[in-house]
């Protein structure tokens, strides 16, 4: 069997070492900031939140209907009520229920204390302020107790979490206006090569235009993460190793597509060796083999490939669960799950190898996925119209139509 690494000079770190590595060498910032609620979306938590109060705080109704004490009827049997008033929602009920009596109430109003029973008003049949009832009902029924939801006290959110809606949603229900948060994390990307060409100029021969800095503009839109566009970089060793001395003083991380492989214009690992610290550059992946990861001073750095399809699978394959781990965030494993794939697919070992694929589901929730065409790591355009990666393991040697395969369907983001 051919290994699409042999001639490699040294071995390829495989993907989980690289993870590894990176693991051990991010560690969480540690500074933090207060923020109003309806900014902290998407931020990381920085400390569990405490409920305040009972959720619900007062006793109240679970539906429209009437509120009564179940010692007032006998079981089996039916019997009448007599009006005494209403309760609303944001308004209850000012009087005293005597014995017999019971309460027009609306959802989410307060039940008066002498009830303890809730019916719904299409069980009863109303004449003038007089109540009738023939069904069997159960001592608190349709009443949402005191603090069933979130009991004074309890823990509302542990840290750390990166918020949802959701969490906001419950932040609120406890009438908690601000949260600390894990500060964002500077980071600083660039583009380098003398071919690039900004949008808005003419395209002259031989040159392309920068895609990778706006695709990564998209992939770092997170709260977590404050972002410095530095543009393009030529292939000058010595305006690179200024602008990533420069950048480093002032940043987390810094981000740069391009210049990272072994050609006479690719100086990132070279300078990253002078200036800094390499801890990998090669990886055994498919596309993203040079991805140079390492340190200057105390600020992170990734160069990654330059191709745009290779920008994306190392930014999410590598690159995001870094920034994660920086922000304080969880790990995040992406969803994988088995599919049958529809069409051949050509790989060699020695390489785990991304490739796009169309997935499908079919009536009986099976899932099926097919190549997204053409897989070079310049193709951006098929990687545009498919919806996941299948993950082909380092040593696998091709598949057939009909074998299974791992997909990993893509973010929202992409
Ligand atoms: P490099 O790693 O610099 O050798 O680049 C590998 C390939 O990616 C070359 O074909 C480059 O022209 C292309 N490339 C590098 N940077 C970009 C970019 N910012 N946008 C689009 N393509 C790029
Ligand atoms: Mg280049």
């Amino acid at each position: 069997m051919i290994d699409a690494c042999s001639h490699e000079p040294s071995p390829l770190l495989f993907i989980e070492d690289a993870l590894d590595r990176i693991k051990t060498a991010v560690h969480p910032v540690s500074g933090t900031e207060k923020l109003p609620l309806n900014n902290a979306l998407g931020r990381v938590l920085a400390e569990p939140v405490y409920s305040p109060i009972n959720i619900p705080h007062d006793r109240n109704a679970a539906m429209d209907g009437y509120a009564f004490a179940s010692c007032d009827r006998v079981d089996g049997q039916a019997f009448t009520l007599s009006l005494a008033g209403t309760s609303w929602a944001g308004r209850p009920f000012q009087g005293q229920m005597q014995t017999g009596q019971c309460v027009r109430i609306f959802t989410g109003a307060v039940v008066p204390e002498q009830a303890d029973s809730v019916i719904m008003q299409e069980q009863v049949q109303i004449q003038g302020q007089t109540i009738y009832c023939s069904v069997d009902t159960r001592t608190l029924q349709n009443i949402r107790e005191i603090g069933e939801d979130v009991k004074q006290g309890a823990c509302l959110i542990a840290q750390p979490k990166k918020l949802t809606a959701v969490d906001l949603g419950l932040l609120a229900s406890a009438g908690i206006e601000q949260v600390t948060v894990k500060r964002q994390l500077r980071i600083a990307c660039f583009s380098t090569g003398d071919e690039l060409t900004a949008l808005g100029q003419p395209l002259e021969s031989g040159k392309i235009y920068d895609s990778n800095r706006a695709m990564l503009s998209g992939l770092l839109a997170d709260p977590c993460y404050s972002v410095v566009d530095l543009g393009v970089i030529p292939d000058n060793k010595q305006l690179l190793e200024d602008s990533l001395i420069e950048a480093s003083k002032n940043v987390d991380v810094i981000i740069t597509t391009g210049g990272a492989s072994v050609g006479e214009a690719d100086y990132v690992k070279e300078i990253l060796h002078s200036c800094g610290e390499v801890n990998f550059w090669k990886i055994a992946i498919k596309p993203g083999k040079p991805l140079a990861f390492g340190k200057i001073g105390s600020c992170h750095f990734f160069g990654l490939p330059g191709n745009p399809v290779a920008v994306v699978v190392t930014f999410q394959q590598i690159v995001a669960p870094a920034l994660r781990q920086l922000s304080g965030a969880p790990a995040f494993k992406p969803l994988r799950f088995t599919a049958t794939c529809t069409t051949a697919l050509k790989k060699s070992p020695g390489r785990q190898e991304y490739q796009r694929g169309i997935l499908s589901q079919d009536q009986n929730s099976q899932f099926f996925v097919a190549s997204a065409g053409r897989q070079g790591s310049n193709i951006l355009s098929s990687m545009g119209q498919s919806g996941c990666y299948i993950v082909l393991p380092k040593e696998c040697n091709g598949v057939q139509a009909g074998d299974k395969v791992t997909v990993e369907p893509f973010s929202l983001l992409i």
